[in-house]
């Protein structure tokens, strides 16, 4: 695995078309697009990684899975008559078809529907104790108690954030939020700037490898039906409006962040993070899916067969 890895990793410093950074976010902007990372997380707690895997990243819209899973537990199937389980097709910050749905976002990974997966979590709780749950959430499923929120990026989308503002006004203007508007834009821009490694992230994602348990920990995180379900969800919606493209291509449950990161789950084998900052003009990582597709060219993890 680390021959692969390191090959990998070295075929991806070579290319020059590396995509555009996130710019309609400030702080990403900054974000040198020269850096990639890839980790690998195994079953049996064995962890392989080349590049950057250690360098921190915003992971962005990566925390949507996290927010639904606790909203699953929360809630169980009540969940779904906040969002629907549907691709959208449309980019991860349109509006268009709520107007469509009386204010139903298509699934919970466009925009709009993980702001409706906050508002449904936070229960009438304040965003600091909503954000220490999602938090507390993280690190456990990572193993790992250092990871925390990038106040700066935080910060950076609440200034910016006209249109996932104007998403969250036009949902609570069908009745819909349960908790006053600012309180839940102001949980999402937060648990959006989460900051992991490529390690970190793959850790994280075990519990969707191994039917609901994390293996390296032997804890279990949500049951076998619910992983399974999770992962239908990552391959069908994971990459908004990119979502087939990306099924096409690597054959793998995934979810991206702008932030330029992407955790995929190939069940019963691995869970792999990939990260590097330029993006395609949909918004999903470009080396990292070019990075995902020689994986599993490699290793002939796809989901579809070998
Ligand atoms: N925080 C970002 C936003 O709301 C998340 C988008 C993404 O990662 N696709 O625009």
């Amino acid at each position: 695995m680390q021959d692969i890895l390191d090959e990998i990793c070295a075929t991806m410093n070579d290319r020059s078309e590396r995509g555009q950074v996130a710019n309609y976010i400030p702080q990403l902007a900054c974000v040198d697009p020269n850096q990639f990372g890839i980790s690998v997380a195994l079953p049996d707690g064995q962890v392989f990684s080349a590049g950057d895997a250690n360098t921190l990243f915003s992971i962005q819209s990566i925390s949507k899975l996290f927010t639904l899973t606790i909203a699953l537990g929360k809630l169980g199937d009540a969940v779904w008559s906040r969002v629907g389980r549907e691709p959208s097709g449309d980019p991860f910050n349109s509006i268009v078809q709520l107007e469509h749905e009386s204010g139903k976002p298509r699934n919970p990974f466009i925009n709009a529907g993980a702001i409706a997966i906050v508002d449904s979590i936070m229960m009438g709780h304040q965003p600091k104790e909503t954000l220490a749950e999602i938090l507390q959430f993280v690190r456990f499923i990572a193993n790992d108690n250092s990871i925390g929120i990038d106040e700066k990026v935080a910060q950076s989308e609440l200034l910016t954030g006209d249109r996932n503002a104007s998403l969250a006004h036009f949902m609570a203007s069908f009745g819909r939020f349960k908790n006053p508007v600012d309180c839940v834009l102001g949980t999402y821009f937060h648990h959006c700037s989460i900051s992991m490694s490529c390690q970190q992230l793959a850790q994280a994602g075990l519990f969707l490898v191994s039917d609901g348990v994390n293996s390296s920990t032997g804890i279990r995180v949500v049951s076998a039906q619910r992983a399974r379900r999770i992962n239908s969800l990552m391959l069908m919606c994971g990459h908004y409006d990119g979502s087939g493209e990306f099924a096409y291509r690597v054959g793998l449950p995934g979810k991206s962040g702008v932030g330029g990161g992407i955790l995929a789950v190939a069940p019963g084998k691995a869970s792999i993070a990939v990260w590097s900052p330029g993006l395609d003009s949909i918004g999903n990582s470009k080396l990292g899916t070019e990075a995902l597709e020689l994986l599993v060219q490699h290793t002939g993890w796809s989901v579809f067969g070998h």
